[in-house]
């Protein structure tokens, strides 16, 4: 058996502590969504589909508690002891938001915010992190080899556990398993790990490096690198910050990993962004979230500087009434129904009144 150590134990207890303080403090939830889409495979668990995403706002109008996002800023109302306010948000600006999320917001008359990417309105390829999925968990076989320039830098991988080849008779399945969670499950499989390495070396390069990047695997995976568009083009974005339950935020300009970046470089991304929505809007914003969930001191601060009412993490847990309004946490919600979405909300984080 093996003995913890006692800082081990002790932070175990102090983070145990600290949950339960949190726990007794006002409090409410900021949910977080990307994709309301039936997914064939969603290495994040960022897709949700449209009839889970009906049945989890069908909750929500149930109990009458849905606020906006900027609720949860300063002298916002959101916090409560029972913690039954909770606000919608979406982050990136996929067009799926317009066409699959709307109507359904609609007809339960839930508002929400749609923190969109500046580069993203009208972009008509996908971004690199949709391109990698496509080529190395979609296809059923790939081919074993692989050699590519990321950056400066030639790199050369090779499927060798037949995860490239097993597809052809018929054992796909742990293969092409679409419910495989990249932050959730080990990486088992030469292709699994593969499609983790590629993505940890493409998110620190700059946009036109992760773009060639991205169209080198589609064509070595022998998948097209022209798709319809995915994001929203600049009438669509219209549509959503003219309508009455819709708020946008910004979210960078490309959407980089800030926590990879210089402070200069991470104040360009998060005011270029941020002013690209506002002018597409035509009118002063807001609210603002972290790509990826991640950010540091100098990114806070440049967040900051924005003057914006709230800035949104992907910290997993419940908003509560200390928590600093530029650092709020926010709790993604996943494809469940209407009933595990309520035990959810209600057994894992106290929100939600019974
Ligand atoms: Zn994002």
């Amino acid at each position: 058996m093996r003995v913890p150590d006692a800082g081990l134990v002790r932070s175990v207890i102090r983070g145990g502590v600290r949950r339960r303080i949190r726990g007794y403090r006002r409090r409410g939830g900021i949910l977080m969504y990307h994709r309301v889409i039936d997914a064939a495979f969603d290495p994040w668990g960022i897709c949700v589909s449209p009839r889970m995403f009906d049945e989890q706002m069908q909750v929500l109008a149930e109990h009458r508690s849905t606020v906006d996002a900027v609720s949860f800023s300063a002298d916002g109302d959101a916090y409560s002891r029972s913690g039954e306010r909770l606000a919608v948000t979406f982050d990136d600006g996929y067009l799926d938001n317009v066409v699959a999320a709307l109507p359904i917001l609609e007809r339960h008359e839930i508002p929400a915010t749609i923190f969109v990417i500046g580069n993203a309105v009208g972009r008509t390829r996908e971004f690199w992190w949709d391109a990698l999925e496509r080529a190395v968990l979609a296809p059923t076989v790939l081919p074993v080899e692989l050699e590519i320039t990321l950056g400066d830098e030639r790199h050369r991988y090779t499927l060798a556990d037949g995860s490239a080849e097993q597809a052809t008779d018929g054992s796909a399945e742990q293969v092409t398993d679409g419910r495989w969670r990249a932050d959730v499950d080990a990486a088992v499989t030469d292709r699994q790990r593969l499609f983790a390495t590629l993505w940890a070396a493409i998110v620190v390069l700059d946009p036109d490096e992760q773009d060639r990047a991205a169209d080198d695997l589609l064509t070595w995976s022998g998948q097209r690198v022209s798709v319809p568009r995915i994001m929203v083009d600049d009438n669509e974005f219209a549509e959503l910050a003219a309508h009455p339950l819709i708020t946008v935020g910004s979210h960078t300009l490309d959407h980089l990993s800030l926590t990879d970046l210089s402070p200069r470089r991470q104040r360009d991304q998060i005011h270029g962004g941020h002013r690209r929505i506002e002018e597409l809007a035509g009118r002063r914003i807001t609210c603002f979230s972290f790509p990826f969930g991640r950010y540091d001191d100098s990114a806070v601060a440049a967040a900051r500087e924005l003057g914006v009412d709230i800035a949104c993490t992907s910290v997993p847990e419940p908003a509560t009434v200390t928590d600093d309004r530029h650092t709020l946490p926010r709790l993604q919600a996943l494809d469940l129904d209407g009933d595990a979405f309520a035990r959810w909300l209600r057994d894992d984080h106290r929100l939600l009144r019974a």
